[in-house]
């Protein structure tokens, strides 16, 4: 088949390659080029241990306490409530027990086979390379954070992520330049990381073109469904068997031409990277309750996080990131801190935290893979393997009912 692929972020070149694996012959479509989205920035996590919704207890928990910080780690500005409302309240109520209960099990199929489909892809292209297996590892600096996790803890235990609970002296052995505001720990050994999501992303998109993929400088502006399926642009139609949408935060729109409406919404994030060793440590750092990460990448110490509701037009406030940096003296007090370089991107996110995987509800040939917002990284080779599964008229290795676009069947 000839296949368009729209967005050539992570999840688009992971898609590129499942569908040249089939024989297909692919159009990468991308305004920006490769890379040019949030998979240039993240904080570079295959973060398959991961299972709980944002939509769940530990937000609801923190909430009061970041609502009171407009710098704290989750904020909406206030011109953008009024459009944020309708996906709010699908967030509020994807955060029912049974909805938790629900995305839990459906992010956690999707995150068991993250890594073993990143493994498959990248040593059949020689790009094995990009894993670091150091862990993942997660500090509380306060006693009750602490025990709060434990459920969740016992629980990525039960669904087979090996955990190893830290008391202060072994983090402080396991990562001396934690300061004693670093308290408890969870340390994830399996749990790893990825040498720079942009130079993955640029070298999987590089050896799909190698492959054969072509790479289309040009912007969808709609979708086109009727006798033939392909996608609207400023010079003309491009005409293809299949479409498939993998354009991230943008991807509404494209859904919506024609008739598809999904609640997607930005959750925009920042980071800042320092020279690579200033923070001094050998693995990822979750700081729990504090929304930021730290990622020692090949390219430099990453620190970022924050959730800012402002859609995809407002212009970043990298205040944000200052902020951030405050927060992370205090655990790592010897860190030189300065000099960083700042980048906000905007993560695809659905009000459930499940992606959008299947085909459009009223024609076969166009299908969507977007609106994986914090794990976009982590899930895209296991999402591009259900794709081309979808696409050959396969059963997928596991349901995809849960991310069907169908499932928010109200207009937004
Ligand atoms: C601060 C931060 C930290 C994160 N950390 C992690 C992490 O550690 N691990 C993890 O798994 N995830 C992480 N994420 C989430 C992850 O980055 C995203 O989920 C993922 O990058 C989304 O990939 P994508 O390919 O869907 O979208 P994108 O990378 O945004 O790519 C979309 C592409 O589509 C193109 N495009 C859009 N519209 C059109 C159009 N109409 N026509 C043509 N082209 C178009 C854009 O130019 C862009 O290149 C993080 C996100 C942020 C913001």
């Amino acid at each position: 088949m000839r296949v368009a692929v729209i967005g050539a972020g992570i999840v688009g070149v992971a898609i590129a390659h499942a569908l040249l694996d089939q024989g297909h012959a692919v159009d990468l479509v991308d305004r920006d080029g490769i890379a040019a989205g949030a998979s240039a920035g993240n904080a570079g996590w295959i973060a398959h241990v991961d299972i709980l919704p944002l939509a769940s207890g530990k937000a609801w928990r923190n909430l009061p306490r970041w609502a009171l910080d407009p710098l704290g780690p989750l904020s909406i500005r206030a011109a953008y409530l009024p459009k944020l409302l309708p996906w709010f309240a699908r967030f509020a109520s994807a955060s029912r027990p049974a909805r938790i209960e629900a995305s839990t099990l459906a992010i956690s199929a999707l995150n068991s086979r993250a890594l073993p489909a990143w493994e498959r892809r990248l040593e059949a292209l020689g790009l094995g390379h990009h894993l670091r297996r150091h862990g993942l590892l997660s500090v509380w600096s306060s006693e009750a954070g602490w025990r709060a996790a434990g459920p969740l803890i016992e629980r990525q235990r039960a669904l087979g992520a090996p955990v190893e609970a830290l008391d202060a002296t072994a983090l402080q052995a396991l990562e001396p330049a934690l300061g004693p505001r670093a308290r408890f720990g969870a340390l994830y050994p399996s749990g790893c990381h990825v040498s720079d999501p942009r130079n993955l992303t640029l070298d999987l998109g590089r050896s799909a073109l190698q492959r054969g993929a072509r790479l289309l400088p040009m912007e969808a502006v709609s979708l086109r469904r009727g006798e033939d399926v392909g996608f609207h642009h400023s010079l003309g139609t491009a005409l293809y068997d299949a479409v498939i949408v993998a354009a991230g935060a943008w991807s509404k729109p494209l859904a919506a031409s024609i008739g598809d409406h999904v609640p997607l919404d930005t959750e925009r994030g920042y980071n800042v990277t320092l020279p690579s060793g200033r923070l001094g440590l050998s693995r990822p750092v979750m700081f729990e309750g504090e929304g930021f990460v730290v990622s020692p990448l090949d390219t430099g110490d990453r620190v970022g996080g924050s959730v800012e509701f402002a859609g995809l037009e407002a212009s970043p406030n990298y205040a944000r990131v200052d902020a951030i940096l405050t927060r992370l003296q205090r655990f790592l007090p010897q860190a030189e801190l300065s000099g960083g370089t700042r980048w906000m991107g905007f993560r695809p996110s659905m009000p459930d935290s499940l992606p959008v995987i299947g085909a459009a509800p009223d024609e076969p040939r166009i299908l969507y893979a977007f609106g994986h917002g914090h794990y976009g990284l982590t899930q895209a080779a296991a999402t591009a393997e259900i794709v081309a599964d979808l696409l050959a008229g396969r059963q997928p290795a596991i349901s995809i009912a849960l991310y069907s676009p169908r499932r928010f069947a109200e207009r937004f």
